[in-house]
């Protein structure tokens, strides 16, 4: 699949190949022979009244919910779908330059690039994405399903007659996939992930404590002391937002419990997804299932208690893969690395070949 044309070797010489992690929450840029070099928030922010850049990834972010009327902070991929064609290529090239700016800075830099898009786009997802790499400057671009890259990242064996299942949570989506023999078999998207959980929170704390607090706060919250089981520790944060009675800042104290309240209903969502899956899945694979186990990645799978209680409501071991927020990427690389044998995971489309 890869092209090996004389002038594609001349590319290669001063382009470095990049793996791409193209997330909801956060996008992530492994360019062969120096690891990952970038890992930032999904964000792009833009001044409306002269269509221009302001801030990418983490600086961006620190906009969020603090932009005035001309300045939106938003997130292209929040859905996990291309939802804001000409941001998601502003972000790219945002983040190509940089790489390029280290790499090569006195040449043309023309990488191939294997990316990471989610579960079951559509067509035109897929070429708005494969467009916006190209118009970036890529010579070739192969698109890989998160899922497939996480399970290639965490080392599962994928080209085996064996069911790896993987379930990787990340801000907008989460996706489970069962992989045999290099493909995926069975697998399922929702859109109850990271956000949906600080959403959740936000709602909670609104009702309960007639407080409005930014998404922000919500999910400091969540990362600090989020859990679905009880840790034991009681552990709970200040956090800061505007009563909605008086109108006035106030600071109070969140409790785990009550964030184990909020999300409640998310997570019995989520649950319910793997059940399903589990359902659809052929009994062979099943029976890999009770063996191997499910493993976890993406942001998400590091909630507190979240592993042992889908093991518990699900009946399959669970286990979280190492270092489960680069597990996509780091499977991206993988694929450059050997795009020969690898080749078969890839999406198949006619999309991937750039011309020279
Ligand atoms: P994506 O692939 O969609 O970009 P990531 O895999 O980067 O997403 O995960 C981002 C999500 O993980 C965010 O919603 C973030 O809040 C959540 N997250 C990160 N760390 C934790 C943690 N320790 N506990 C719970 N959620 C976390
Ligand atoms: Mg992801």
């Amino acid at each position: 699949m890869a092209a090996f044309s004389p002038l594609d070797n001349l590319w290669s010489l001063f382009s470095k190949d990049i793996g791409m992690d193209l997330g909801t929450a956060n996008t992530l840029v492994y360019v062969k022979g120096r690891g990952i070099v970038i890992n930032e928030p999904s964000v792009v922010a833009i001044n409306l009244k002269t269509n221009q850049i302001l801030a990418v990834g983490k600086d961006a972010k620190k906009m969020v919910g603090r932009t005035p009327g001309h300045i939106v902070a938003s997130r292209p991929l929040r859905y996990g779908v291309v939802s804001d064609f000409e941001v998601t290529e502003k972000m790219l090239k945002y983040f190509f330059d940089k790489v390029h700016s280290e790499v090569s800075p006195y040449f043309p830099h023309r990488p191939r690039l294997v990316i990471g898009v989610p579960l079951g786009g559509t067509e035109v997802e897929r070429r708005a994405v494969v467009q916006a790499a190209k118009n970036a400057g890529a010579r070739a671009v192969y698109l890989v399903e998160e899922p497939m890259a996480a399970a290639i990242g965490a080392k599962l064996p994928i080209a085996e007659p064996n069911g790896v299942f993987i379930i990787d949570i990340g801000g907008g989506t989460a996706e489970i996939a069962v992989i045999s023999l290099g493909g995926i078999v069975i697998s399922k998207s929702i859109r109850y992930a990271g956000d949906k959980l600080n959403d959740d929170i936000i709602n909670f704390v609104r009702e309960e404590f007639k407080l409005a607090i930014g998404e922000r706060t919500a999910e400091e919250v969540k990362i600090a002391i989020g859990s679905v089981k009880d840790s034991g520790q009681n552990h709970d944060m200040v956090i800061k937002g505007r009563n909605l009675i008086t109108g006035l800042p106030q600071e109070m104290i969140i409790k785990e419990k009550h964030v184990r309240e909020a999300i409640k209903d998310s997570i019995e969502n989520l649950i319910e997804a793997v059940q399903e899956t589990i359902e659809r899945t052929p009994p062979e694979l099943v029976a890999d299932l009770m063996n191997r186990g499910l493993i976890m990645a993406g942001g998400g799978s590091l909630l507190g208690g979240l592993a042992e209680y889908l093991s518990e409501k699900t009946c399959v071991p669970v286990k979280v893969a190492e270092d489960p927020m680069t597990a996509v990427v780091r499977g991206t690389s993988m694929i450059l690395e050997d795009l020969d044998t690898l080749s078969e995971v890839l999406v198949d489309t006619d999309l991937q070949q750039v011309p020279l």
